[in-house]
């Protein structure tokens, strides 16, 4: 067997020996998807050299290994990422053609890995390819779900969740590690006795024993053989785990754990079994990392020197607890010995300020799912109360910030207590943290909390999505930029530069016509390319105030219908959005955006200059062509809320405006294209912390105020869009009887003036180009190496490994 293929001929060879060998057919009778199978058992086998080199130099070298715990890695396909990261793209592509098979062809074939609902597990994804691409040793871990995020279809205008069934060609990059599986306890009681050595001596009967299956994932990375791994937990039955009369009930506890990612990033629902997703993926994990550290030091005294843990968001802040326990239960660590060993390990990143999504637990769950752990957060809660009034001196701020109140377990207290280290994801956030959210953990901890923004991987986001582009750059300012993201500022030579300009327009347009024929062949509406291409893509909340663009898409279409002297410059406004299924808001959004789209598109007058269209099933893959084509890109939250965002950052790389509120990473793009680069508008984020404070917005007066306003508003419920008078009711009702939560009123004008703006832009061609150069130009420091770059250097401490 070739593993390491060396020229296309040897390719060819072992592709059709492998057809045979596993198929029993040839290359000719094989069906389409044996035939990506195998490709992609190739490029795992290749990677698995490389692989197998890399676990061996960093054992050799005893590095220091960094471990990304997250509930969410939204990793998308991996085939083109995987052959390009490689460098034997062009070869197997080539290779590929001579046998008459065409290598996109089996790459759409590949189902996205959609183990996330939208930028925090993104962001995961990027910081994996960041890691390997950096030769830095960090590994994913997370939950082999059986189903990804549902998928979504839209029927009758409204969203329909259909279940994602990504595992059924089966999955050829995971390798399933049977000999590293581990028992995972829950429920039962805890038995306690005084030790020989005066210690606590504990004995966890559980009521539940599952076993926790690793499939490990190769990560590779760009030009390189340094191979991370993505290890993916699947809970199964344990031996003699249960007697015969409850099988069935036993079988089926087993499976739910692994059924479903919970399809919601921001509020709570479904608990019990989000908890013991939780604690499933960190107990597995974290056992799984002591057994691998104590096989080559044989102590743990020195864990946190080797092993860094990264607290993706809350969802594993019980490593926490679960460490603690191995170390005094199973170690017979002292406390204070156990304490300084996990808090330095553990980091935590804080990934949202909307309060109803800081997760808190009711302690009957935890008490009753995880005896021992809930035990050792009750002992975590008293020193740390003991510590406010004595050692940190401010007994004034214990209440506040410990760790069960109210009948519950606060994970985002017990997170920040027990890390070494607390981040924020953009500047913004993070001052918004220290001042005000974590205001009194700031003063308790001076120093612990840090901003690391955001990134995202420029091979996935520019190389591999925007050839067309990744071409024109590379001919304008040489390749430097590949491996070094921050040399595309080098780009700024050529800002004025009328060739640059126009071929940047070409590409642009390339990217428009790719996007507009699969608009074509999925929905079989026909779009402008001439015209301007304006973008919202990200999950749908309120905050992110999709009905926001949807208001002025309505006030432009009155506008125009009453006025046949006022036309816009045309303008196809795209949408992608997946709502939370218990999200009723969000789905009345998704469907208000249908009803404008059925009355805009079919109105001859207005649709050669406006179409509105909705591309279902929003995901990684459906992102890599949405977002190199658009002109403008959307990112309008209310100033204070989106804490990053990672889109916006796609959009600028791709050449898009932004236009935005000054919020999450938005801030940091206008400081870096400068105001007169970007369109910003609206509130700031004081400004919304004003209003709060003097609790001075009133929705009413803003709406008799204004006309506009008054026609858009009265047009949800006057049966305008829908004869069903049930229909847009819950938006009506959010706007004028809930105060407007998220102040869309109070920026309309704004926006309307903003989107005016856009269009007298867009109509000068050469500034327009001058000005998306620019934000390419600017665009490195958004790349996802430099943010793993800060991560590394200043909480992990880890250092590059050269694999030979
Ligand atoms: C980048 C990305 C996101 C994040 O988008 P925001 O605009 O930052 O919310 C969500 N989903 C997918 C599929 C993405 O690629």
């Amino acid at each position: 067997m070739i593993n390491e293929f060396k020229n296309k001929k040897e390719f060819q060879e072992e592709f059709k020996r492998r057809i045979i060998e596993r198929y029993g057919r040839s290359i000719e009778q094989a069906h389409i998807t044996e035939k990506y199978m195998v490709l992609g058992e190739m490029v795992r086998d290749y990677a698995s050299v490389h692989w197998n080199d890399s676990k061996n130099a960093i054992a050799e070298k005893k590095s220091k290994q960094m471990y990304y715990f997250s509930m969410e890695f939204l990793m998308g396909r991996l085939l083109t990422n995987n052959l390009m990261n490689l460098g034997i793209y062009d070869l197997v592509k080539e290779g590929l053609a001579d046998l008459d098979l065409d290598i996109n062809e089996l790459e759409n074939l590949e189902s996205d890995a959609g183990l996330g609902n939208g930028g925090l597990g993104r962001l995961a994804a990027c910081f994996l390819d960041s890691l390997a691409s950096l030769n830095l040793p960090g590994n994913g871990n997370c939950i082999r779900y059986e189903y990804g995020l549902f998928k979504q279809k839209i029927v009758n205008n409204e969203q329909v969740e259909v279940p994602d069934q990504w595992l059924s060609l089966g999955n050829v990059w995971e390798v399933r590690k049977p000999k590293h599986a581990v028992n995972v306890k829950f429920g039962g009681h805890v038995d306690m006795w005084m030790g020989e050595d005066g210690k606590a001596v504990v004995n966890h009967v559980p009521s539940l024993v599952v076993r926790a299956v690793p499939y490990d994932v190769p990560v590779v990375g760009y030009d390189t053989k340094l191979t991370n791994t993505l290890r993916l937990w699947s809970a199964e039955v344990a031996d003699d785990a249960c007697d015969a009369a409850n099988l069935n009930e036993y079988v089926n506890e087993v499976r739910e754990i692994c059924r479903n990612v919970y399809p919601d990033d921001s509020t709570e629902h479904g608990k019990l079994l989000r908890l013991k997703q939780q604690y499933f993926f960190v107990a597995a994990g974290l056992n799984n990392i002591i057994d691998a550290h104590l096989r080559v030091y044989g102590t743990l005294d020195n864990f946190a020197e080797m092993n860094a843990i990264q607290l993706n968001d809350t969802h594993p802040v019980l490593c926490i607890p679960e460490m603690m326990r191995i170390l005094l239960d199973d170690f017979r660590y002292e406390w204070d010995d156990a304490w300084k060993i996990v808090t330095e390990t553990m980091a935590y990143t804080n990934h949202t300020v909307l309060s109803e999504a800081l997760e808190k637990w009711p302690i009957q769950y935890v008490q009753d799912l995880l005896p021992r752990i809930y035990m050792i957060i009750e002992e975590i809660d008293r020193r740390f109360k003991y510590a406010c009034s004595h050692d940190l001196g401010r007994s004034d701020l214990m209440n506040e910030c410990c760790v069960i109140k109210d009948g519950q377990v606060h994970m985002a207290n017990l997170a920040i207590i027990g890390s070494h280290s607390v981040n924020g994801v953009a500047a913004l956030h993070t001052k918004i943290l220290k001042e005000d959210v974590m205001k009194n953990f700031n003063d308790l901890y001076p120093g612990k909390f840090n901003n690391k923004t955001n990134g995202i991987t420029h091979r996935r986001w520019l190389l591999y999505s925007n050839p067309q582009l990744t071409q024109l750059l590379e001919k304008t300012i040489g390749p430097a930029f590949k491996k070094h993201p921050e040399k595309l500022e080098d780009l700024m030579k050529y800002v004025d530069n009328s060739e640059v300009q126009k071929k940047f327009m070409d590409v642009k347009m390339e990217r428009k016509k790719i996007l507009a024929k699969y608009i074509k062949d999925t929905l079989n509406i026909d779009i402008d390319v001439n015209s301007i291409f304006d973008v919202q893509a990200k999950r749908l909340h309120a905050y992110k105030r999709q009905l926001l663009n949807v208001m002025n898409i309505i006030h432009l279409y009155f506008r125009m219908k009453a006025d046949p002297n006022f036309r816009i410059y045309p303008r196809t406004f795209i949408f992608a959005a997946k709502a939370a299924p218990s999200y009723t808001f969000a789905k009345e959004v998704i469907k208000l955006i249908h009803c404008v789209a059925d009355k805009v598109n079919n109105d001859s007058d207005i649709n050669r200059y406006m179409k509105v269209v909705f591309i279902p099933n929003y995901g990684v893959s459906i992102a890599e062509i949405l977002m190199n084509a658009a002109d403008v890109s959307e990112q309008i939250s209310t100033a204070g809320k989106e804490a990053s965002g990672t889109g916006n950052m796609k959009f600028m790389m791709n050449g898009a405006i932004t236009l935005g509120t000054m919020d999450g990473a938005n801030v940091e793009i206008v400081e870096r294209v400068g105001y007169e680069n970007a369109e910003i508008f609206g509130l700031r984020a004081d400004d919304v912390a004003l209003i709060r404070h003097e609790n001075s917005y009133d929705v009413w007066k803003k709406y008799n105020q204004n006309g506009d306003i008054q026609k858009v508003v009265n047009s949800l419920v006057d049966s305008t869009f829908s004869n069903d008078p049930r229909d847009f009711k819950q938006i009506y009702n959010e706007l004028m009887f809930k105060n407007d939560e998220y102040l869309l009123l109070a920026d309309f004008e704004a926006y309307v003036h903003a989107q005016g703006n856009i269009e007298q832009r867009y109509r000068n061609a050469e500034a327009w180009a001058r000005m998306c150069l620019i934000n390419i130009a600017q665009s490195g420091y958004f790349s996802s190496d430099r943010t793993i770059h800060e991560y590394a250097r200043d909480i992990w401490n880890i250092k590059p490994v050269t694999v030979k």
